[in-house]
């Protein structure tokens, strides 16, 4: 085993328990509960474990099939454990088997004499069974809630939450010792809506895999995809839920139609998104681009760059994204991205630099933008290498290794406040 490197702060931990209680990151993308924070958890695990720190992943098991440990890079490992049926169940229906999965996480941990020296817990669920661990092995607890109850309600009128969410964050958000936020604006939302101490915050952006989304050329792509070299395309990716403002590019897409040709290529959602898809077809139908709004399903995430690269313009017209990775990779890609002005996406793309920002959430803007770039070539290139210039301060070793710095010091102050 390597020895974990030093960092200011102290040294690294030598292992720690990542929770990521409802979705696995090692699940296919794309369906109702997987996306970013699946990335994240994987690429965050195999990037401290490349550190040194041993990483062991929590989650729970939603099926038969697989062994309860996985080594999935060296020195990080996914750890399935029974809590509940073994099978898929909606998350909004999981609070029940948090203390099952708290007690079979400890069990795995004393029948292999470990010691985690800090908890890292993804999204509410898993916070709520990191508090209950933490207390019970005396660890430091960091956790990143990727989106909160109360900013989502903010953020779309017609949203709706469990109070339990809100309750437990409302309290959790003063219980864990570091919470990690993805953008300088979170730490706000933090600091207005639940008075967090802005010192307990640490910021540190999501990546990208500099290695899968690299930029190539257009044409080479469509031709890999089987698309018409032709036509002109924008693409949207990922889980398909209201949030994600898919009505309004569509309606875009319609507006847009009758002045430059265009499809706009949808991948994302699983069977579990049919009634939305539904919803958006008949939007799709109701401004006549039926036929040029297309919904791909899911694809696999190797595959994705290609499909970056073969559009001409990247939109996330989302309502909110705490982070929104399709945007970097996008840009990691070299295609320009119209996106809506929210949480992340204002800090990563660069308003008339990397794509356009689009501060209302209507789709008069989103046409004029997109139009702007299937217009002008020129600019669209110029748009799509400023993109992939800025992407390169982001891959995801780095965010690791400020993930590990982090760690590191909640577990220094963790101990001096042991010894004090
Ligand atoms: N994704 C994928 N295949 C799909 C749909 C999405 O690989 O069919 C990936 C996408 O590449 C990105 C993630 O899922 O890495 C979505 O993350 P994002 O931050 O954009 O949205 P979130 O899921 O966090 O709301």
């Amino acid at each position: 085993m390597s020895v974990p490197e030093a960092v200011p702060g102290g040294p690294l931990p030598q292992r720690i328990a990542m929770l990521s209680f409802h979705t696995s990151p090692l699940a296919p993308l794309g369906g109702r509960e997987t996306g970013g924070m699946n990335v994240y958890v994987l690429e965050v695990a195999r990037g401290l474990a490349a550190l040194g720190v041993t990483v062991d992943v929590f989650t729970r098991r939603t099926d038969e099939a697989g062994a309860e440990v996985e080594e999935f890079a060296p020195g990080a490992r996914l750890v399935q454990v029974t809590a509940g049926p073994e099978e898929r169940i909606e998350k909004e229906d999981l609070l029940p088997y948090i203390g099952p999965f708290v007690e079979g996480v400890d069990a795995f941990r004393a029948r292999h004499g470990l010691e985690y020296e800090a908890i890292y817990s993804h999204y509410w669920l898993s916070v709520v069974a990191g508090d209950l661990l933490a207390a019970r092995w005396g660890a430091p607890h960091a956790g990143m809630f990727h989106t909160l109850g109360d900013v989502k309600l903010r953020a779309r009128a017609s949203e709706s939450e469990r109070p339990e969410r809100l309750e437990a964050e409302r309290r959790l958000v003063h219980r864990l010792d570091r919470i990690v936020a993805a953008t300088e604006h979170e730490r706000q939302l933090l600091r207005q809506i639940f008075r967090v101490d802005g010192g307990k915050v640490a910021v540190i952006p999501l990546g990208v895999d500099l290695r899968m989304f690299t930029p190539r050329p257009q044409a080479k792509a469509r031709a890999r995809l089987g698309l018409d070299p032709e036509r002109r395309s924008v693409l949207a990716v990922g889980r398909i839920e209201p949030l994600k403002g898919l009505d309004i590019l569509i309606r875009a897409i319609g507006q847009l139609q009758s002045r430059v040709p265009v499809d706009l290529l949808v991948i994302g959602g699983d069977e579990r998104a049919a009634s939305e898809v539904a919803r958006l077809q008949a939007i799709a139908a109701e401004v006549g681009a039926g036929s040029t709004v297309r919904f791909l399903g899911p694809k696999p995430h190797e595959s994705l760059a290609d499909w970056y690269a073969a559009a001409d313009v990247v939109a996330v017209p989302s309502f909110y994204e705490s982070f929104g990775l399709v945007a970097v990779e996008a840009m990691a890609c070299g295609t320009p991205v119209v996106a809506s002005r929210v949480g992340g996406l204002a800090s990563t793309v660069v308003d008339g630099r990397t794509g356009y920002l689009v501060p209302w959430r209507c789709p008069e803007p989103f046409a004029e933008r997109i139009e702007l770039l299937l217009r002008n070539e020129p600019l669209r290139l110029a748009l799509g290498a400023a993109g992939v210039e800025r992407m390169r301060a982001y891959d995801w070793s780095a965010v690791a290794a400020r993930v590990g710095a982090t760690l590191a010091a909640l577990v220094e102050e963790h101990r001096r406040g042991l010894a004090s």
